[in-house]
C-alpha cells in the first residue's frame, strides 16, 4: 500500500494543483493535511504580530474552505497546530507514510522549515517530493538561469515574452482515497494564535474585505473576468483607489494559493478569443509577471531581500521611531492621502497598488523611517502578503530594489490630486475631513485658525498636524519624479 502525505501550504485548492496531482498519480492512499505554524504567528520587536487578524481570518476561511471542498470528494482535511517539520515527521512514522508531497517554496523563513523536514525525513529513510507551483512561468522554463535573471523586470518580460509558453493546468480530482481513522482535528481560533484579534472594523468596511478560499476566487474570476467583463477596462481602471471593481482584486486568493495564476492565465486567453484582446487583457497578465519576476529575484538574491541595503545592497538607513511609525500605521500622518490608504489597511487588510506606492514613498522617503519596519508592517497588515512580493516592491520604493531609475520619488500632493482628485477617498476613510470643500481636502494644514473654527476642523484635535516638516517637503518636492 503506497501512502503519501500532501502538505498544503500556499497553495489551498484543488484546482491546478500539481501537488496534490501527483500524490494521487503515486499513492493508494494520502493523508491531506494543513498545518498552522506558531511562528508565523509570533510578535514582531514592535508588538504587532507577524501575521494579523486579517489575513490569519482570511487564511482560516480558505482552509474551512479547502475542508469542505475535499468532504465533497468524501475525504477531509487534516488540520493540526505545530512545527510542520516535527508534525509532519510523527504522522509519517505514525502512519508509515514514508512520502511528502508539498509546493516548494523561495523565501528563507519557508526554506528552512523545509530543509528540517527534509533532515528529519531522512532519519526514517522517507522522502519529501517538491513542486514549484507558485508562479505563472516556471523557473525551468525560463530562458536564463535562475541565477541570470536580468535586474531590469522590462529586459526580463522582453525576454519571457519571445518564447511565452505557459504550462498546462492540471485537473482537480473526482475522488480521493484517504489513510482512514485519522482525527481530523479543528482549525484554531484566533485568539489561539495571535494576541490582539478581535477586528477593528466598520460596517461599512467589512463590505470591502475579500473572502478566503478556493471557491471564493473562482467566483471572483468568473464575475471579474466574465460577468461583468471589468478586465477589459483593467489598465484604465487600476489606478482607483475606491470600491472594489477597479483592479483585480485576486492578490489575497494568488498569495495564498486559493486561485493557480495559470488558471487565471488561460481564463484571459479565453476571453481574448471569445470576447476581445485589448491592452486591458494583456495588461493583467503582464502585472502576473511582476509577480513571478518578484518571486525569482527573490530565488535569485535569497535574504538579501530582507536586509537594511536590499538587493542593491546599497546599505540605506533610517529612522527607528516608534512613536512616528504608530502615527504612520493608525493613519495619524495629518496628510489625508496617506491616512486614508493606511486607515483602510487597517480596517480591511487591503489598500490599492497606487495607495501602497505613496504611503511606502513616503514613510521613506519623507519620514526618513527605515524601511524594514515599513515592509514588516505590511506584512503583519497584508491579507494578501508575500514575502517576495512585499519586501521587493518595498526595496523598489526604497531605491535598493529593481527600479532603473535612481532617486525615484512620489510627490504624495500631486498624486492625492491627480488620483482622489474629489477627495471622495480621504472622505470615505477620514470621516472627521468630510465637512472640507474638495479644494481643501488634501491640505487641511493650510486651513488658518479662522476656516478651521468655521469648518469646525481643529488641527491637532480632530485631525493632527502633520508629522512632517512641511518646509523640508517643499524641497523634496522639487525633486519629485511624479
Ligand atoms: P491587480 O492590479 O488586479 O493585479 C493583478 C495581479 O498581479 C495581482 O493580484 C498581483 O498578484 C499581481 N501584481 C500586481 N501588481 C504587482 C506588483 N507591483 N508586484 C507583484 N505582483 C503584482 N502584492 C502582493 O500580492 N503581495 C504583497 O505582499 C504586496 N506588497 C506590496 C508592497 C508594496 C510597497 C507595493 C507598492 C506593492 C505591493 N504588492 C503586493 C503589489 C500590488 O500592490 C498588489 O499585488 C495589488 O495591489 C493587489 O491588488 P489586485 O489583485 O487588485 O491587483
Amino acid at each position: 500500500m503506497k501512502k503519501a502525505i500532501v502538505w498544503f501550504r500556499n497553495d489551498l485548492r484543488l484546482h491546478d494543483n500539481e501537488v496534490l496531482f501527483e500524490a494521487l498519480s503515486w499513492a493508494d492512499e494520502i493523508l491531506p493535511i494543513y498545518i498552522f505554524d506558531p511562528r508565523q504567528f509570533a510578535n514582531h520587536e514592535l508588538g504587532f504580530p507577524k501575521t494579523g487578524h486579517h489575513r490569519l481570518q482570511f487564511i482560516q476561511e480558505s482552509v474551512q474552505d479547502l475542508r469542505l471542498n475535499l468532504q465533497d470528494l468524501g475525504a477531509d482535511l487534516i488540520v493540526r497546530t505545530g512545527h510542520p517539520e516535527d508534525v509532519l515527521f510523527s504522522l509519517a512514522r505514525y502512519h508509515e507514510a514514508f512520502s511528502i508531497f508539498c509546493q516548494e517554496e523561495s523565501c528563507s523563513e519557508e526554506r528552512a522549515v523545509e530543509d528540517k523536514l527534509v533532515a528529519n525525513m531522512d532519519t526514517i529513510e522517507g522522502e519529501v517530493n517538491f513542486y514549484w507551483g507558485f508562479s505563472l512561468l516556471h523557473y525551468e522554463d525560463l530562458p536564463f538561469k535562475l541565477t541570470a535573471v536580468p535586474e531590469q523586470f522590462t529586459i526580463f518580460r522582453k525576454k519571457v515574452e519571445k518564447d511565452f509558453r505557459i504550462r498546462p493546468t492540471f485537473p482537480s480530482p473526482e475522488k480521493l482515497t484517504v489513510i482512514p481513522g485519522v482525527d481530523s482535528g479543528e482549525i484554531p481560533a484566533g485568539d489561539e494564535l495571535i494576541r490582539h484579534s478581535e477586528e477593528p472594523v466598520t460596517p461599512e468596511t467589512k463590505l470591502e474585505k475579500v473572502k478566503g478560499g478556493e471557491t471564493h476566487g473562482i467566483i471572483r474570476v468568473k464575475n471579474y473576468i466574465w460577468e461583468t467583463g471589468r478586465i477589459a477596462q483593467y489598465k484604465e481602471t487600476r489606478n482607483g483607489l475606491l470600491g472594489t471593481d477597479y483592479s483585480s482584486r485576486f492578490s489575497a486568493w494568488l498569495a495564498h494559493g486559493c486561485l493557480s495564476p495559470r488558471q487565471i492565465y488561460y481564463e484571459v486567453k479565453k476571453y481574448e478569443q471569445e470576447v476581445e484582446s485589448n491592452p486591458s487583457t494583456y495588461w493583467l497578465i503582464f502585472e502576473l509577471l511582476w509577480r513571478d519576476y518578484f518571486r525569482f529575484m527573490s530565488l535569485k538574491h535569497e535574504d538579501e531581500i530582507f536586509k537594511a541595503g536590499g538587493i542593491r545592497k546599497s546599505g540605506i538607513g533610517g529612522y527607528q521611531d516608534a512613536m512616528s511609525f504608530h502615527r504612520w500605521a493608525e493613519g495619524n500622518t495629518g496628510i489625508p492621502f496617506i491616512d486614508a490608504a493606511m486607515r483602510e489597511l487597517l480596517a480591511t487588510g487591503y489598500t490599492s497598488n497606487r495607495a501602497r506606492q505613496n504611503v511606502a514613498s513616503f514613510f521613506v522617503k519623507d519620514m526618513k523611517m527605515d524601511w524594514r519596519i515599513g515592509a514588516a508592517w505590511f506584512e503583519s497588515q497584508l491579507v494578501d502578503y508575500d514575502p517576495a512580493s512585499n519586501y521587493l516592491n518595498w526595496n523598489y520604493i526604497a531605491g535598493i530594489g529593481n527600479d532603473p531609475r535612481e532617486g525615484r520619488y512620489f510627490n504624495v500632493l500631486s498624486q492625492a490630486k491627480r488620483y482622489d482628485p474629489t477627495g471622495a477617498f480621504v472622505k470615505h476613510w477620514i470621516p472627521e475631513l468630510r465637512k472640507l470643500p474638495s479644494s481643501r481636502i488634501h491640505t487641511p494644514f493650510h486651513l488658518n485658525e479662522v476656516e478651521q473654527e468655521y469648518l469646525t476642523i481643529r488641527l491637532g484635535q480632530e485631525y493632527p498636524r502633520p508629522c512632517i516638516n512641511l518646509k523640508d517637503w517643499r524641497a523634496l518636492k522639487k525633486k519629485s519624479h511624479y
